[in-house]
């Protein structure tokens, strides 16, 4: 008998907390929680652990934090030893790095694989909640902590005839672990956010021929990936310490500016690009895109994200780079960004995409002008009844974020009200970590956390800290339960829309408004307050005895204007 039908068969097994997920935030929740003495169980559907980084191994996948930064913090000499190849290593070293750090810290034997969680209950009379897989275990767990991941379930649209497709199609997020051969092969990419992006230039070498579906040409910054040498480190392994106390303190979650002469300084934020002649302003943005990296240019001057005449500036100026690159004016036209301004979806960051189409085996369908109407045996029929015959059809068609794993746990809390019921009309949190109704429930990167909006690492090492750290508090006072109150929900959910409000991130289309999923209700879910803010409202919180949580059923009164959570991010935002 394996040890999962040995489980199955036996009665319901007992721990002290759930994990569901082994990416980056469950592999540092398994770790913290134990050593902080706790029982854990970790469930993890991939075959292996590591998350984003175990599914998306297509073509050109790596990140776009560089490395050094996009790691774990919590280990001085993991911190240390560890080797980073490149500034924005691709999906193998990431995937090589998680895999080093379940080993190192002998997380696996919590961890069991290939195993979903299929349901949570809250136990009101046990106070526990009664988790359930798909390999029928039951586990009973005083915590449920939820690290399902942000962009963790794909999303395929349903195009009418996938089925009668006789050639193959992929999703970029469940990409087959030995590649997918394209020689000689017609190949079309639906779909130019950051996947798409990543993946074309990769794709275009290997097919006969290319067909890229655009929807919506999104902003990319040029990546300028580069090896990192041993010099290159030892810049940022002198001064890790710093580095990451700034990092944590930071809006974005990394160390920008910091680190005047150092290969990672990217020069200061400067209040307005008005402050600028039009040859100063360029001079400076010309900078940022040679530096590479997203944030560098997204970050040049603070007014691109609330002003649009400033905005407009900065997509002016990658309209500009895009001619400079793409030699047919027709195809450099379409692909300018238009409809949405600057940074309102997730600026992607290219290597060589733009160049992709000068070669001659690459064209570009716009497929907002005339839509894809279904797949067909042979490849895609568009609405003005064009066919583009297909070997090959890859989904780049991004996830059902944010609230897409979450509510796939099926999770049931108090008197029966479902977490699908609850968000009906989009998520509602209390610091994007406990939702009420849910005692004892936690989510690592929740809705209305800053998580997405920023250096995802950063922000998980503070929502598992503050995780782990609360309830390994609260067991040893002896409280069997925390639930965030409705009224704090509700002034936290509110104040997460005010703030995004003064900005250009809700102009858009994106994932992060839920907007790509039809059906989906339409609320702008990251918290948009800055990360050392939103980690300095989370240590209020504590400090307050847990203002705005229900503490065994104890209401603990939000402390007022003055020294809330809510007051101190808006001092904050007064001052940014
Ligand atoms: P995930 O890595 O998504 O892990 C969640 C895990 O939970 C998954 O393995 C999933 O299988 C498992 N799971 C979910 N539901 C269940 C269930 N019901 N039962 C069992 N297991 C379940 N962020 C950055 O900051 N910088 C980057 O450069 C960057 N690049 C990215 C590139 C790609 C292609 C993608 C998709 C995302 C990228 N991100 C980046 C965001 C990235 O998701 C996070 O940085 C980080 O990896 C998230 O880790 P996580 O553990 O929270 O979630
Ligand atoms: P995405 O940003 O949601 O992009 C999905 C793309 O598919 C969009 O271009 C979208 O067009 C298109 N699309 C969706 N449905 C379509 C349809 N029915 N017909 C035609 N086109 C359709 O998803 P993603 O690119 O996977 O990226 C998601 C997030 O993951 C990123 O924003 C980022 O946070 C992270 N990521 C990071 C990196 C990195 O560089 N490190 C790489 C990949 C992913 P519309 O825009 O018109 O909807």
């Amino acid at each position: 008998m394996s040890d999962t039908d040995q489980r199955t068969a036996n009665a319901t097994e007992s721990c002290d907390v759930v994990v569901v997920g082994a990416g980056i935030s469950g592999l540092y929740a398994v770790h913290r929680l134990r050593s902080l003495g706790l029982s854990v169980i970790c469930f993890e559907r991939g075959a292996g652990v590591g998350g984003t980084w175990f599914w998306n191994r297509y073509p050109g996948a790596r990140c776009d934090v560089p490395s050094m930064f996009y790691s774990y913090s919590f280990d001085a000499d993991l911190e240390q030893e560890w080797e980073w190849s490149e500034r924005f290593p691709a999906q193998p070293e990431l995937l090589r790095y998680l895999n080093h750090v379940a080993d190192r810290f002998d997380l696996r034997r919590d961890i069991r694989l290939e195993t979903s969680v299929t349901g949570g209950t809250w136990d009101e009379a046990a106070g526990r909640w009664l988790v359930t897989t798909d390999r029928g275990e039951r586990v009973s767990a005083q915590h449920l902590v939820a690290a399902s991941g942000n962009l963790s379930k794909p999303n395929r649209p349903d195009f009418e005839g996938l089925d009668d497709f006789a050639g193959v199609w992929h999703h970029t997020a469940a990409w087959p672990e030995g590649g997918v051969d394209l020689a000689g092969k017609r190949v079309a990419v639906i779909g130019t956010g950051s996947t798409g992006v990543q993946i074309v230039p990769q794709l275009a070498q290997q097919a006969a021929h290319l067909t890229v579906l655009q929807r919506t040409a999104n902003h990319a910054a040029s990546a300028m990936n580069r090896p990192l040498d041993a010099q290159d480190q030892a810049a940022v392994k002198r001064r890790y310490r710093e580095f990451r106390q700034a990092s944590r303190e930071s809006a974005f979650g990394i160390a920008l500016e910091m680190t005047p002469g150092e290969p990672w300084e990217t020069g200061p934020r400067y209040p307005s690009v008005f402050d600028f002649s039009e040859d100063e302003a360029r001079a400076i943005m010309e900078e940022r895109w040679a530096f590479g990296g997203g944030m560098a240019l997204q970050n040049a001057f603070a007014d691109i994200m609330v002003d649009l005449k400033a905005n407009e500036v900065v997509a002016g100026f990658v309209r500009d780079k895009i001619d400079e690159i793409v030699e047919d004016p027709e195809t450099a036209e379409l692909l300018y960004p238009s409809g949405h301004p600057f940074g309102s979806k997730r600026l992607c960051v290219e290597m060589g995409y733009y160049e992709t189409f000068n070669r001659e085996n690459v064209s570009l369908v716009d497929v907002r002008k005339t839509p894809i109407e279904r797949i067909t045996r042979d490849g895609v029929r568009l609405r003005d009844g064009r066919e583009i015959e297909l070997d090959v059809i890859v989904f780049a068609t991004g996830f059902d974020a944010i609230t897409g794993a979450l509510l796939r746990l099926e999770l049931t809390g108090r008197d029966g009200l479902t977490l699908r019921e609850k968000w009906s009309d989009g998520p509602r949190t209390y610091l994007g970590l406990m939702t009420s109704g849910f005692p004892n429930l936690f989510t690592v990167t929740g809705p209305n956390s800053p998580s997405v909006l920023s250096n995802m690492m950063t922000s998980i090492e503070q929502h598992v800290e503050w995780i782990a750290d609360t309830i390994a508090d609260l067991r040893e006072r002896g409280v069997a339960t925390l639930e965030a109150t409705p009224e704090a929900e509700e002034i936290w959910t509110e104040h997460c829309t005010a703030v995004v409000a003064g900005t250009v991130l809700p102009l858009a289309n994106s994932w992060w408004l839920g907007k790509n999923i039809p059906g989906k209700p339409t609320v702008f879910m990251p918290y948009a307050g800055g990360v050392g803010v939103y980690r300095r409202q989370c240590d209020t919180v504590r400090a307050n005895g847990y203002e705005g949580f229900a503490v065994d059923g104890e209401v603990v009164p939000l402390a007022g204007e003055e020294g809330s959570a809510v007051a101190i991010a808006k001092d904050a935002l007064a001052l940014a």
